[in-house]
């Protein structure tokens, strides 16, 4: 049981995931003064605990190409960064679409490079030499990423709330903020079920967790909990190597070597209306059944596989696919870090440096996160990349 909470604090930040973690350790790092991280259960208990983890640079949007990029910069300087041996492992990493979105994905692969990416538009045949497993006859054109790979969504969450720590941020797990304490408009704290805690900043990094919370101050946050179900495969006896981690728009799967000679595949779709605190701790046989044979279109050998075990999880989804990062209108001194949409492991370190960054300088210089405001909705001003694929489109998923 964690020790006395603090009656104050100049920041409290919600959640001990890889956001809420990555925040303390920047705030930390900058010496923003008295920092207090509060978990409801424990560091990595939500969606960071259950990641794939996929680290690619590969995405339709610009600042999210610069958050992972500035990230990935981070994964790979771990050691000197936050002291810790790290968890990033160079896989490569290859993007497929549809033929016919082809042009989009030149495009897309432009850009990256343009703002600093490893990236390269490969043929059949160059596909092939890079991964000789997979069946790559419907093919044409891929991008690849030689310096891509994946992480580990626990250890990333663990080592920055661990080093924070170490620079002086207070930590108390089960401890569940109940709501917001605000007064005229100005935030005042949080009530918790422990006590209360005077603060003038909170930032809520609360995942799927976060709707209610916000609804209780006014603010719709619309952000829906989304199920998933990921496969976890021991490779067969035939099988060398899975090859890279990959995101297949065709086969609507995502696949990636795993530590141990495992394979690990994950589904684009999920079920809709998931609640965080309900939802089934392991998979459907039926439904990985379903999700391996659509992997074993791409990778005929795992069709020996044997399913060694499943992971389930909630992705906090957001309208637009794309995070709400800043503050919220209505309330000064309150911040929303949420709405990550399976997708926010892999730019976690950059959205962390960039939070502490905005709440300290009044705006983030390493990236431009203004985009993410979380108000764009109430706006009607979701972002739309230029070159966005079907699968990213809202009226992809039913
Ligand atoms: C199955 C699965 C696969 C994924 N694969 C990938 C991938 O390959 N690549 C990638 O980049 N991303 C992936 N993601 C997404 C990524 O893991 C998440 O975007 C990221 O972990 C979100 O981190 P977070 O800190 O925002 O939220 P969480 O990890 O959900 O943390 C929120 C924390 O807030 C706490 N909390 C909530 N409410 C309260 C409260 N009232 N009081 C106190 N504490 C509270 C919770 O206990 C929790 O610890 C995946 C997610 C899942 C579920």
């Amino acid at each position: 049981m964690s020790r006395e909470l603090p009656k104050a604090a100049d920041v409290v930040i919600l959640g001990a995931g890889v956001m809420g973690a990555s925040i303390a350790f920047h705030l930390a790092r900058r010496g923003a003064g008295r920092v207090l991280v509060l978990d409801k259960a424990d560091v990595a208990s939500g969606g960071s605990g259950r990641s794939s983890a996929l680290v690619r640079m590969h995405y339709s949007f610009p600042p999210e190409v610069d958050l992972a990029v500035k990230s990935l910069e981070i994964f790979r300087s771990w050691k000197d960064y936050v002291g810790r041996d790290g968890h990033f492992r160079e896989t490569g990493f290859v993007r497929i679409v549809p033929e016919k979105e082809i042009p989009r994905l030149e495009k897309n692969v432009a850009m990256q490079r343009s703002r600093g990416v490893d990236a390269r538009v490969v043929s059949r045949q160059e596909l092939r030499e890079i991964a000789p497993a997979w069946n790559v006859d419907d093919v044409p054109k891929a991008a690849w990423e030689p310096g891509s790979g994946h992480g580990d969504g626990a250890g990333v969450a663990a080592d920055f709330l661990e080093r924070a720590r170490e620079m002086g941020v207070e930590y108390r797990s089960q401890t569940r903020v109940a709501a917001f304490a605000v007064e005229g408009g100005r935030l005042r704290g949080v009530r918790t079920d422990r006590g209360e805690v005077a603060a003038p900043r909170v930032v809520a990094a609360a995942g799927p967790w976060s709707r209610p919370l916000f609804a209780a101050v006014g603010f719709d946050l619309p952000v829906e909990g989304e199920y998933h179900e990921v496969a976890i495969l021991k490779d067969p006896p035939g099988l060398p190597r899975v090859g890279p981690a990959c995101i297949d728009g065709v086969t609507t799967t995502y696949f990636r070597p795993e530590v141990g000679g495992l394979t690990l595949v994950g589904d684009f779709w999920g079920k809709r209306g998931a609640d965080p605190d309900a939802f089934p701790q392991s998979p459907s046989p039926d439904t990985l059944a379903e999700l391996v044979g659509r992997a074993v279109g791409r990778v005929p050998a795992l069709e020996d596989a044997a399913i060694w075990r499943g992971v389930t999880g909630v992705y906090d989804v957001s309208p637009d696919f794309r995070p709400l990062i800043g503050p919220v209108p209505g309330v000064e001194g309150l911040f929303t870090v949420c709405g990550f949409s399976g997708m926010g492991f892999k730019i976690s370190p950059a959205v962390g440096l960039c939070v502490a960054e905005r709440l300290l300088d009044g705006r983030a210089s390493s990236v431009d996160i203004s985009a993410f405001d979380p108000e764009r909705f109430a706006r009607g001003a979701p972002i739309h990349a230029e070159w966005e694929y079907g699968d990213e489109e809202p009226a992809a998923y039913t």
